[in-house]
C-alpha cells in the first residue's frame, strides 16, 4: 500500500486518486517517506489543522441579497502564523483551498520564512459584480472570519482574483472590528496592501521578480542564457504580466501567450509592456494587434526554452504535455502540473523548476511588508529587491544541492528541504503539552 493511502486510511480521509488535494499530499507524503521522516510528522502534513467555512449575505446593488461561501484553511504553523493568499474564483472549492494551503505549508519553510501554510477564497467571478458590492462582500466576509486571522496568527495576501485594493478594504474592516488597543498594528493583518496604506514597495512585482530571480540562478547550469531564451506564458495577470515585464528588460522573447480570453503569438517576440497596457483595457491578451491569434493545441506546441504556467492549477495534464516542447517548465503558477503530466515531462527530459520555489517570491515580500508593519519602518525598492534576491539564490541552492544529495528531481527536492526543516522545528517544539 502506498503511503499517502496507508496514512489517510489512518486518518479516515477517502478522495479520489483524481483529487487535488490528495495529489499534492502524496507528493509530500512521498518525499517524506524518502527522509525517512516520523510517521506523527507524515499525519501533521496530510490534513490542515483548521478548515473554516463561513456563508455570508451581501447586500447587491439593486437591494437584493446574495448568500456567498467562504473558506480559510490553515494548514499548518509549527513555524510561525499562517500566511497564504485569498482567491476570489467561481470555481473554487474546499480541496483547492486545502492544497494550496498545504503548499504554501511547503513554500514559507522551503525559504526559511517564520511562518506556516494557510489559504483562503471566495467562491464566485469578481468580474461578475460591481465594484461597490465587490467591497461590501470583502467586508462581510472579513468580519465573518473575525478573530480566525490576525497579524499575529493568519495573514491572508492577494491571489487570483483579489488584488491592493481588496486588501486595503479587509485590512481596513480588521482594524474597524478590532478592539481599539489593538488597531495600531491591525493593518498587518494582510499584506499586499497598496504602498501608501502599509504595503511594501516590489510587493506588487514581487512573485514575478522571485520567478525571474530563480531562473537567473539555474538557466545557467541546465546551458539556457536568460538573455537569449525564448519562452512562452499561460497567464497575462500579476504573476504572469510581471514575469514577462522582468524578462522584457533581459531582453528574453516571449513567443506565444495564452489567458482566459484566448491565445496569441509573434515569433519575432511580443512586447510585454505594450500587451500589459493593452490588457489593462481591454481585460484579456485576446485581439493584441502586434500578434496573431492561435489555437490551444498550437499554443501549447509552439517551440520555446522554457514554457511558464502562471494562471492556474493543474492545466498541464498529461495530453497537454504531450504538445509541449520545452527544455525547461517554471511553475509561476501553484500546482499547474498534474502528476501524469509530470511523469511524462520528466520521462522526456524536461526539467520542472517546483512552484513553491519558483512562486515564493510574493510571500518572501510579503514577510517583508509584515516586517515593515510591525516595525513601522518603510524600505526602499532597492533594499526590497535586494533582500528578496538573496533569499530565493538561497532557496535555490538549497533545492539544487538537495536534488544533488539525494539524486532526485527538483519537487522531491524542494519539499524535502522543506519537510526536514519543518521536522527539525517539531523536534525542537515538542508536542504541547
Ligand atoms: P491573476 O488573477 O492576476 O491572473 C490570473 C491569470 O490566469 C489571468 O491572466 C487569467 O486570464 C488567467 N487564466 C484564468 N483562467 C484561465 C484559463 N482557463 N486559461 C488560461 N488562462 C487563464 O492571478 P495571479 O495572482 O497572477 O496568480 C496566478 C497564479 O500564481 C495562481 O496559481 C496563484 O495562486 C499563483 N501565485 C500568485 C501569487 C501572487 O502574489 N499574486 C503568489 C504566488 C503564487
Amino acid at each position: 500500500m502506498s503511503i499517502t493511502k496507508s496514512v489517510f486510511d489512518e486518518l479516515d480521509l477517502h478522495y479520489p486518486d483524481d483529487n487535488i488535494y490528495f495529489q499534492i499530499i502524496s507528493a509530500v507524503l512521498e518525499s517524506a517517506e524518502r527522509l525517512d521522516l516520523p510517521h506523527r510528522l507524515k499525519l501533521m502534513m496530510a490534513q490542515p489543522k483548521n478548515e473554516i467555512i463561513v456563508h455570508f449575505p451581501v447586500r447587491m446593488d439593486d437591494d437584493s441579497f446574495a448568500l456567498f461561501k467562504g473558506y480559510r484553511v490553515q494548514h499548518n504553523n509549527v513555524l510561525g502564523p499562517y500566511k497564504g493568499g485569498i482567491r476570489y474564483h467561481q470555481g473554487i472549492t474546499l480541496d483547492h483551498v486545502k492544497a494550496l494551503s498545504a503548499l504554501m505549508t511547503m513554500k514559507t519553510a522551503l525559504v526559511r520564512l517564520p511562518f506556516g501554510g494557510g489559504k483562503g477564497g471566495v467562491k464566485l467571478d469578481p468580474r461578475s459584480i460591481s465594484p461597490e458590492e465587490l467591497m461590501r462582500l470583502t467586508r462581510r466576509f472579513i468580519s465573518a472570519l473575525g478573530t480566525n486571522i490576525g497579524p499575529d496568527y493568519d495573514i491572508p495576501a492577494p491571489d487570483v482574483g483579489t488584488n491592493a485594493q481588496i486588501m486595503a478594504w479587509m485590512a481596513d474592516t480588521y482594524v474597524n472590528i478590532s478592539e481599539p488597543g489593538k488597531r495600531l498594528g491591525g493593518s498587518g493583518v494582510v499584506t499586499g496592501k497598496p504602498i501608501e496604506y502599509g504595503g511594501s514597495h516590489g510587493r506588487e512585482k514581487a512573485t514575478g521578480q522571485g520567478v525571474v530571480d530563480v531562473l537567473e540562478e539555474l538557466l545557467p547550469g541546465i546551458g539556457i542564457d536568460i538573455n537569449r531564451m525564448t519562452y512562452s506564458l499561460i497567464g497575462f495577470g500579476n504573476v504572469g504580466s510581471w514575469t514577462a515585464r522582468l524578462l522584457h528588460d533581459h531582453g528574453a522573447r516571449l513567443k506565444a501567450v495564452m489567458d482566459h480570453t484566448g491565445a496569441i503569438i509573434n515569433e519575432g517576440g511580443i512586447a510585454a509592456p505594450t500587451l500589459n497596457t493593452y490588457v489593462s483595457e481591454t481585460g484579456g491578451v485576446a485581439g493584441f494587434p502586434e500578434a496573431d491569434p492561435l489555437s490551444e493545441e498550437e499554443f501549447y506546441a509552439t517551440e520555446v526554452d522554457v514554457f511558464i504556467p502562471a494562471a492556474l492549477e493543474q492545466m498541464i495534464t498529461e495530453s497537454n504535455a504531450r504538445l509541449l516542447r520545452c527544455r525547461v517548465l517554471a511553475e509561476a503558477a501553484n500546482a499547474p502540473v498534474t502528476p501524469a503530466g509530470e511523469r511524462y515531462l520528466l520521462e522526456r527530459g524536461v526539467t520542472i523548476l517546483p512552484a513553491i520555489l519558483c512562486s515564493a517570491g510574493g510571500v518572501t515580500v510579503s514577510y517583508f511588508e509584515w516586517k515593515q508593519n510591525r516595525q513601522a519602518e518603510v524600505w526602499d525598492p532597492e533594499t526590497v529587491d535586494e533582500q528578496l534576491r538573496k533569499l530565493m539564490v538561497a532557496a535555490a541552492r538549497r533545492v539544487n544541492e538537495t536534488a544533488r544529495q539525494l539524486k532526485c528531481d527538483l519537487r522531491t527536492a524542494a519539499y524535502c528541504a522543506a519537510l526536514e526543516y519543518i521536522n527539525k522545528v517539531y523536534n525542537l517544539r515538542g508536542i504541547f503539552p
